[in-house]
């Protein structure tokens, strides 16, 4: 097995402060209303997402965020569950590993997987949860059907996770994904920075790729973090999307080829990208360079293309705008994170003007959480709030946080070759089967 130095962050929880709220209870933001002043019929139109009032709710509910997450900062609860949220009767525990059965009866779980110690504090819960998804995910899998099977030994949280991972194993493996007739554009896009758009973009498109689709990945973030997960060139002298948007090069001579699956392309970004930003100002057509040339090379491509995704750049600028003018579809991550709302009502408006004048068929289709610790309040409660917001739009099964996530790119690997069974990986592969099964809005 691969051993790679984890790097931890703790995540640091500021804001104002209200020292009356002690409870996580934020106000509940209503639904969507089911129609919108731009497109009625678009349930994923970002009006009609965003409502007539819909902008002040969002801003109430983050207010009461902002109040209330001193609290959840230091409140960790229950105990994990991978991808999945805990029970509601199931009450949360400070330190829950300490009662994790890591230290059961002879013939427990631990035992029988000789798992390491139990007793963390409550500091340090954020590290064990990292350990216990790596040790999970070190199970072969020819131990876990057998753990799997024993009821006496079903009850150990530790169990319960092998299990619950085998189960996702095997539903994957038995399902055949649906291939859509048209090529579904998504735009992957969110302004702020280190939401998960990047390992969204090339993870889903390796899923699906892996699934039989013929995908597109285009680096739009000249920090060329997508080209380097899909393992393809991307050194200042090679051809990428710069020369696309700005010379008007044809996208079949640049794209390459990812060495992680077959039928995954990649449209790499160089450095020179940062430079186009600028460089769109004063040219023709500007906003819509991008699609003019994915059109083409679709409609030229010897073999269909399934999906595209276009990864964004952190921000709401000329490329990303070209992004949303290429798109059909509009594929929003959201890191189940304090300032996790922040924001996304000015990015809802943003689509919601290039919709009105740019890209009528533009759709918010799917909302990812990522990121996503079940054992703290705040995340559940951010993913909470999200799911209530857009209940059509978030995909069932949330991404959890997971080393394995975030070490793949190192080795210019999606997390979906690089330990394809893991937590991580069977949840993205979830979630693209998902993306695969809705197929495109109408
Ligand atoms: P963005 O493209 O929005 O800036 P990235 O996809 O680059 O965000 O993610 C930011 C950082 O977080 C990266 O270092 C990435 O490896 C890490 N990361 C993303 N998703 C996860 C996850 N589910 N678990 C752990 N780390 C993650
Ligand atoms: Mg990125």
């Amino acid at each position: 097995m691969k051993h790679f130095g984890s790097k931890r962050r703790r995540k640091f929880l500021g804001g104002p402060v209200d020292n009356e709220k002690t409870s996580m209870n934020f106000p509940k933001i209503p639904p969507a209303p089911t129609s919108g002043p731009v497109d009625g019929s678009n349930s994923g139109s970002a009006t009609a997402l965003l409502g007539r009032d819909g902008q002040a709710v969002l801003e109430a509910a983050l207010a009461a965020t902002h109040a209330g997450v001193e609290q959840a900062g230091v409140e960790q609860a229950g105990v994990e569950r991978a991808g999945g949220e805990p029970p509601a009767d199931e009450p949360r525990v400070e330190g829950a590993p300490e009662n994790g059965g890591t230290k059961d009866a002879p013939g427990s779980t631990a035992e029988i997987l000789a798992a390491p110690e139990a007793g963390q504090s409550s500091e340090n819960v954020a590290a064990s949860e990292q350990e216990s998804t790596d040790f999970v995910n070190a199970v072969p899998e020819t131990v876990a059907p057998a753990v799997a099977e024993r009821d006496d030994i079903e009850d150990t949280p530790l169990a319960r996770e092998i299990a619950d991972l085998t189960r996702r194993r095997s539903a994957l493996a038995a399902e055949q994904l649906p291939l859509p007739p048209k090529t579904r554009i998504f735009t992957v896009a969110n302004q702020k920075g280190g939401v998960g758009k990047t390992t969204t973009t090339v993870n889903l498109a390796a899923a699906l790729a892996r699934g039989g689709s013929r995908v597109l990945v285009i680096d739009l973030d000249p920090q060329g973090n997508a080209s380097t997960a899909l393992g393809v060139d991307h050194r200042a002298d090679t051809p990428s999307v710069y020369d696309v948007i700005i010379d008007d090069e044809p996208i079949a001579e640049i794209v390459q080829r990812s060495p992680e699956f077959d039928g995954l392309y990649c449209l790499p970004s160089t450095i020179h990208l940062a430079g186009a930003e600028i460089e769109l100002v004063s040219m023709v057509a500007r906003e819509q360079r991008l699609r003019t040339s994915l059109l083409r090379f679709l409609q030229e491509a010897p073999e269909p293309f399934h999906y595209v995704f276009i990864d964004c750049p952190p921000s709401l600028g000329l490329l990303t705008i070209n992004a949303f003018v290429a798109a059909g579809e509009v594929l929003i991550p959201i890191q189940c994170e304090y300032y996790a709302l922040e924001g996304l009502s000015q990015l809802l408006n943003n689509i919601s003007l290039i919709e009105r004048h740019l890209n009528p068929a533009l759709t918010v289709s799917t909302i990812l959480l990522t990121m996503f610790d079940s054992r703290t309040n705040l995340a559940n409660q951010v993913a909470q709030d999200v799911r209530d917001h857009f209940p059509d739009q978030v995909l069932p099964t949330p991404i959890p946080r997971s080393v394995r996530i975030s070490e793949a790119p190192s080795y210019g690997q999606t997390v979906i070759s690089y330990d394809t069974n893991s937590a991580g990986s069977l949840s993205y592969r979830e979630a693209a089967a998902e993306i695969a099964r809705r197929g495109a809005p109408n």
